[in-house]
């Protein structure tokens, strides 16, 4: 049976996958959702003796439905091989209490490889899909984390160019040398004068200026996001918490029909949206637990059903989830609306236009299946230093947000179902605040000291992501004013 996708805010939308994953974004601003949340055609047992490929075209085939079998394990076959450092891609070690699944063996070593390695096959395939011609143009600006691994995804992926844009004094000095040593005769990374706003804004500029987009379809070009609201970001998502509870029932560690909990550290709600929809597919997930940093704007929405941006934005040591806007919750907003298209839309106008929205007592009831908590800083790095004494066993910050969120979940339920807590970057990827959490004082220390040092606490071979940077080359090394940015994407597309 065929899937289309509809939108957040009009239901009378109507794409097809591969459509909804060329466009991204819907025409009227809201987020591509399937009609259906699609149920897994397989039993726990069966699921238990497959590989992670096996389980993500499991999981796929019924969301990717105009891709055929061939075109569709030919992308997962891309994606998830020898650039992930386990045969595993995703494996599940135990813990503390409860079990890590660690998203962070693949080439940028945080959770983004997941669906940053699927994303560019599953575009092209679309692209051929719908008779679109053009070279695809991934532009992009970031922070840090996203423009590696969708650099990482699209470097010699035929038919794709990318181009990232960052702050130059705005990344931390592993994340610019990772992005600058960057292999690839198609991709291209710019630092600019200004800051991550600077940048993003002259972004969406470029995607919206007629001008530009004529000449590039001239060129035979036209641009493409690599953003996390994608529907090609998300449905790889949900693979790996179904093969998370494959492992569980392959273990023994689950009896029968008992269900599991998943806690998902959480800024843009991409994450835990995923393990949402793997348990509308059929996989057993009791609670779906939120954790936020010291940005808890998601915490007090559960909490009051309230959702309000209008507060101080912290800079914390888990930056990937300083975040006051989590875009991809607008999917489950629709969602306990009872898929009301307008409910939906004005609630993100409200947003929109203030900052702020409340939902209704009747939608906060839908949201049981969730529990929310927030971990301060210092007690991210005090459960950082305590699992290290107790366990041996290294976290990087933002697992550890969820690690704490955790014990505050048993603390104040006593529930003690089988616990799966997502674990989205390697310890090596924030050296430095781990660093400070387990060993002490490291400011007379640079980056790649701390990352030897924490080879030798750890016991946990630097991984190759790191290795690489250190000898690697750099190859790009421009850099521009913000106003100088449409003109440098002229000069490498020559238009
Ligand atoms: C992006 C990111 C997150 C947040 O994931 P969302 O899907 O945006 O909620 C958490 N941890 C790390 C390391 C990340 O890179």
């Amino acid at each position: 049976m065929e899937l289309f996708y509809t939108s957040t805010r009009n239901n009378e939308a109507s794409v097809t996958a591969s459509q909804a994953i060329l466009k991204g974004l819907a025409d009227d601003g809201g987020l591509f959702v399937p009609w259906q949340i699609p149920k897994l055609a397989v039993s726990g047992e069966q699921l238990a003796g497959m590989s992670y490929q096996e389980v993500a075209y499991e999981v796929m085939r019924l969301f990717f439905t105009d891709f055929t079998e061939e075109e569709l394990k030919g992308c997962i076959e891309r994606a998830y091989d020898g650039k992930f450092d386990t045969e595993q891609i995703a494996p599940l070690v135990k813990a503390d209490g409860a079990y890590y699944l660690e998203l962070f063996h693949g080439a940028t070593i945080a959770f983004k490889d997941m669906a940053l390695s699927i994303l560019p096959h599953l575009m092209i395939t679309s692209a051929r899909k719908n008779q679109v011609e053009n070279e695809i143009v991934i532009l992009t600006a970031t922070s840090g984390d996203t423009g590696k691994a969708a650099l990482a995804g699209f470097a010699d992926v035929e038919g794709t160019r990318i181009i990232v844009f960052y702050p130059k004094d705005g990344v931390s000095p592993i994340q610019q040398k990772q992005m600058v040593t960057q292999q690839g005769d198609n991709t291209l990374v710019v630092g600019i004068h200004g800051n991550f706003d600077q940048a993003q804004t002259a972004v969406k500029g470029m995607f919206s200026d007629p001008e530009l987009s004529a000449e590039l379809l001239a060129g035979g070009y036209q641009f493409s996001s690599a953003n996390s609201i994608n529907i090609g970001r998300l449905v790889p998502q949900i693979a790996y918490y179904v093969y998370a509870y494959a492992q569980l029932k392959a273990q023994g560690a689950m009896g029968e029909g008992q269900p599991m909990n998943v806690v998902v550290p959480t800024g843009n709600f991409g994450n835990i949206l995923a393990a949402c929809y793997a348990k509308q597919m059929g996989i057993p997930i009791r609670k779906l637990i939120c954790a936020s940093n010291e940005n808890k704007v998601l915490y007090d929405f559960f909490r009051t059903g309230v959702y309000d941006r209008n507060r101080e934005f912290v800079l914390t040591s888990s930056p990937s989830m300083d975040i006051l806007i989590s875009s991809n919750l607008e999917r489950l907003i629709y969602q306990i609306a009872g898929r009301d298209d307008q409910a939906n839309g004005q609630l993100m106008q409200e947003l929109a236009d203030t900052g702020r929205y409340e939902i209704t007592p009747a939608m906060q009831k839908e949201l049981e299946e969730f529990y929310g908590n927030y971990a301060s800083e210092a007690e991210t790095g005090e459960t950082i230093r305590r699992i290290y004494e107790t366990e041996g066993y290294v976290m990087d910050t933002h697992t550890a947000v969820a690690a704490t969120v955790y014990q505050k979940y048993k603390k104040d339920t006593n529930d003690d179902t089988v616990t799966v807590i997502a674990s989205t970057a390697s310890p090596y990827k924030f050296t430095r605040s781990v660093m400070e959490a387990i060993g002490g004082e490291c400011r007379d220390k640079t980056d790649f000291e701390l990352v030897d040092e924490l080879e030798r606490l750890s016991g946990v071979k630097v991984p190759r992501a790191i290795e690489e940077i250190r000898t690697a080359p750099v190859r790009h090394k421009t850099v521009c004013q913000v106003e100088e940015m449409p003109g440098v994407v002229r000069e490498f597309l020559k238009l």
